[in-house]
């Protein structure tokens, strides 16, 4: 499980998030942030510093941003 970026990061793309991950996990795409799935050990510290609240848990991601998760994958390769 991890952690996800959703829609709303694509139109603020603030970095906040890249800041407070321990692990180092998030990567700049061209519209938006990602997380990488193999990498998040789920701390949940990139949430609260988001400023769009684009940032869900995998198993909480809303049924109509459900694309970021395949998404997130595929920017990784996985
Ligand atoms: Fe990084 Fe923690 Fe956010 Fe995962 S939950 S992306 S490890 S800050």
């Amino acid at each position: 499980m991890a952690y996800v970026i959703t829609s709303p990061c694509g139109a603020e793309k603030a970095a906040e998030c890249v800041e407070v991950c321990p692990v180092e996990c998030i990567e700049p795409g061209d519209d938006q942030f990602y997380i990488n799935p193999d990498i998040c050990i789920d701390c949940g510290a990139c949430v609260s510093v988001c400023p769009v609240d684009a940032i869900y848990h995998e198993d909480e991601v809303p049924d109509d941003e459900i694309e970021y998760v395949d998404l997130a994958r595929k920017f990784f390769g996985i």
